[in-house]
C-alpha cells in the first residue's frame, strides 16, 4: 500500500468548544489506484488530506490519534525537515481554486521552472524547457509562446491544468486533489478529470480524489471512501457503490445525481444539514437525516460492518439498505 491512513483523529479547538472534524478515519490507496473521497463540506475529508499532506493549520487543528503510513513509514513520527522533503517531492496537492493558488506576479513558466530550479537544482534556461514540456503535457496549447504569460492571462480550466503541471513536475507517487473542478463548467470538468486519470496511468501515482460530487468521479475512481461528520460511511469499489449502495447517505448522494436516462424524474436531495461538529448527534450521526433510521440508531453507534472482503458499511441496517 502506497499510503495507508489509520484510526485517525483530528479536532479543532475553537473560542465555542472542540469541533471533531476527524474521528477515526482509515484508507488507503494504493500506486497506480485512484481513491475518491466523497462527502458534504466539514465531513472531514479536505482535513483528512491536509493531515496527509503535512498542511493541516496546527493550532487550531490538533492530530489527537491515529497513523499515515506513506510508503511504510510514519508521516505523524518525521521531522518537520523530512515532513518537508516528503512533500515536496513524494506528494503533491492540487487545489480547488487555482488562481489563488497560483503567484499572481511570477509567469506560469517560473513558476513551473522554480520546481526544477529548488528541487532539482537545474540551470533556469534547462528549467524554463522542462515548463514548456510540462505545458505540453497537460495540453495547454501554443505551450512555447504562452509561458512567459501570468495566471490572469489563462481560462480557469488551463489554470487548473497548470496545477497540474506543477503537482507532476517532480513526478510524485501521491497526488491529491481537493474539489480540483468544482469551479468549472462541465465540459471543462471531464475534459480536467479525464487528464488526471490518464497522468495517473500514465506515471502510476496514487491519486485521491475529494470530492462532493458523486457524478464527477463515476469514469475516474477505483474506489469511494464516503464521509460523514469526520467518519467513513461507506468505502466500495466504484462500480458495487453505483450498482447497489450498503448505506442509507450513499443513497442519498447517489439519487440526487441528475441522471440522463432518468430526463423528468424529480431530483431527491437529502433532508437536513450537516452536523454541527461540537455536537455530533448520539448513535449513528446521520440519523436526524435518514429516511430508514430506527430507535438503535439514536443510542448506537454502528461499527464498520464488512459487506464484502473489499467493502464496508458504518450502518446498521446495511443489508436492508443494500437489497434497496
Ligand atoms: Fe440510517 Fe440507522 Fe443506518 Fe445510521 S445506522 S444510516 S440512522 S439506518
Ligand atoms: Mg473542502
Amino acid at each position: 500500500m502506497l499510503l495507508e491512513v489509520r484510526d485517525l483523529h483530528v479536532e479543532f479547538r475553537t473560542r465555542d468548544g472542540v469541533a471533531k472534524a476527524v474521528n477515526g478515519v482509515s484508507y488507503g490507496v494504493d500506486a497506480g489506484e485512484t481513491l475518491a473521497v466523497l462527502g458534504e463540506s466539514g465531513s472531514g475529508k479536505s482535513v483528512t488530506a491536509q493531515a496527509v499532506m503535512g498542511i493541516l493549520d496546527q493550532p487550531p487543528g490538533r492530530i489527537t490519534g491515529g497513523e499515515i503510513l506513506f510508503q511504510g513509514r510514519d508521516l505523524l513520527t518525521l521531522k518537520e525537515g523530512e515532513r518537508r522533503k516528503v512533500r515536496g517531492a513524494e506528494m503533491a496537492m492540487i487545489f480547488q481554486d487555482a488562481l489563488s493558488a497560483l503567484n499572481p506576479v511570477l509567469s506560469v513558466g517560473e513558476q513551473l521552472g522554480e520546481m526544477f530550479v529548488v528541487h532539482r537544482g537545474m540551470s533556469r534556461k534547462d528549467a524554463r524547457a522542462k515548463a514548456v514540456e510540462l505545458m505540453d503535457r497537460v495540453r495547454i496549447p501554443a505551450a512555447v509562446e504562452r509561458v512567459g504569460q501570468y495566471p490572469h492571462q489563462f481560462s480557469g480550466g488551463m489554470r487548473q491544468r497548470i496545477m497540474i503541471a506543477m503537482a507532476l513536475a517532480l513526478e510524485p507517487a501521491l497526488i491529491i486533489a481537493d474539489e480540483p473542478t468544482t469551479a468549472l463548467d462541465v465540459t471543462v470538468q471531464a475534459q480536467v478529470m479525464d487528464l488526471l486519470a490518464e497522468l495517473r496511468r500514465e506515471y502510476r501515482m496514487g491519486l485521491i480524489l475529494i470530492t462532493h460530487d458523486l457524478g464527477v468521479v463515476a469514469d475516474v475512481a477505483d474506489r469511494i471512501a464516503v464521509m460523514y461528520a469526520g467518519r467513513i460511511v461507506e468505502s466500495a469499489p466504484v462500480h458495487d457503490i453505483y450498482k447497489a449502495p450498503a448505506h442509507p447517505y450513499t443513497r442519498g448522494l447517489l439519487d440526487s445525481i441528475p441522471r440522463l436516462d432518468q430526463k423528468g424524474r424529480e431530483l431527491y436531495a437529502i433532508k437536513g444539514l450537516p452536523p454541527n461538529l461540537m455536537n455530533i448527534p448520539q448513535g449513528c450521526a446521520f440519523h436526524p437525516r435518514c429516511p430508514k433510521a430506527r430507535d438503535i440508531c439514536r443510542t448506537d453507534v454502528p461499527e464498520v460492518h464488512a459487506v464484502d472482503e473489499d467493502r464496508g458499511s458504518a450502518c446498521h441496517f446495511w443489508k436492508e439498505c443494500l437489497n434497496g
